[in-house]
């Protein structure tokens, strides 16, 4: 009896394990131990809704379907992709003390000549100084990540005082990341007047519809919006940041406009790879984003998406996520841990 109800129930809603297990996966999502951006907090909470409202607009659901036998049903169509999901959530890497080498003299062509320079002049080891990932930039530079502060410090002091470096190169710490906020639906200015007029009044005016503290404020770069509208990123002294960050808009004399916090890590449209953008990178072709191959993806003739850059992951790693998506996706498991650890890097002045 149970199997000829079950089999029925299939037959009058087939898609409703399926609704069912998006719900399980979303709520278990959130209520997921490891830590989770607020933005995406937020957009999975509207998924939810959106899922509950699809759930209320489909026909009335009969009193069979509630019965324990279809508990179970669902109970068990569920439990493997929940677990799956868990899976999915890589914790964010563990931040390690930073020190930026950048070259300043001619001298210096190529950042593996700079390299050679540095191993050279400096032998962490003699230092007491513990290297732990060390990588070359495409300005002639390198990342250098150490074991801890004072070992970053000592290395940074190291360079700069050496009297064979201090001319051809500089060391420092890397740039501190502050808050930033995407304003949406700014309507493009007319043509009398130049884009930095344009931006500075907007933010006077920002700051004073909102009453915000003295700060730096900076329009980074715009996104194309629908029609003649833009949206504008936006930097911010932390301390700016605080006031307005609970808000969904902002105040604009007698108007408003709607914003949210900005965190988006650069990903190369070349490569697809994480931190750093299409005019540093350091591969010649182009790489496709919707499969592991060397074409553009306009050119791809794959069916279904494989994310070059989880796959990568998966090579290295007992830890495996699903690869079924491209690699420009916001739900990719990189993609979210790069997120996580930009919001890690921020300074929001607590
Ligand atoms: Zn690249
Ligand atoms: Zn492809
Ligand atoms: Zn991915």
């Amino acid at each position: 009896m149970e199997d000829r109800l079950s089999r029925l129930e299939g037959k009058m809603y087939p898609p409703e394990q399926e609704k069912t297990y998006a719900k399980a996966v979303m709520a278990s999502a959130t209520s997921d131990s490891h830590p989770v951006p607020n933005l995406k907090g937020k957009k999975q909470d509207n998924k939810i809704k959106e899922n509950k409202n699809k759930h209320q607009t489909a026909a009335p659901v009969p009193e069979i379907e509630k019965s324990s036998t279809q508990v179970r049903k669902n109970a068990t169509a569920i439990r493997p992709s929940a677990k799956a999901n868990r899976k999915n959530q890589l914790k964010p890497k563990q931040q390690l003390p930073t020190v930026v080498v950048k070259s300043v003299s001619q001298e210096i062509g190529t950042s593996m000549q700079l390299k050679e320079r540095l191993e050279t002049a400096i032998h962490p080891n003699t230092l007491g100084i513990k290297i732990i990932t060390s990588r070359l930039t495409f300005n002639k530079g390198m990342v250098l990540q150490v074991q801890t502060n004072e070992m970053a410090q000592k290395l940074q002091e190291a360079i700069n005082g050496h009297d064979n470096l201090k001319n051809i190169c500089g060391a420092h710490k890397p740039k501190e990341r502050i808050p930033h906020i995407m304003v949406y639906d700014i309507e493009k200015c007319g043509e009398e007047t130049t884009r930095e007029i344009e931006e500075q009044s907007f933010l006077k005016k920002v700051k004073e519809s909102n009453s915000l503290p003295d700060g730096e404020m900076k329009v980074l770069f715009r996104k194309k919006g629908s029609g003649s509208r833009e949206h504008w990123i936006i930097s911010m002294d932390p301390a700016i940041f605080k006031q307005i960050k609970g808000e969904k808009r902002i105040q604009f004399g007698f108007g408003s406009f709607r914003f949210k916090e900005f965190i988006e890590p650069m990903r190369c449209f070349r490569c697809h790879k994480y931190g750093h953008g299409k005019k540093t990178c350091m591969v010649d072709t182009e790489h496709c984003s919707k499969c592991p191959g060397m074409h553009s993806f306009k050119e791809c003739k794959a069916t279904e998406a494989v994310c070059r850059n989880c796959r990568d992951f998966n090579r290295k790693s007992t830890n495996k996520v699903r690869v079924n998506h491209t690699a420009t996706s916001d739900k990719c498991p990189i993609f979210l841990r790069e997120r996580e650890q930009l919001k890690l890097k921020t300074n929001y002045g607590d």
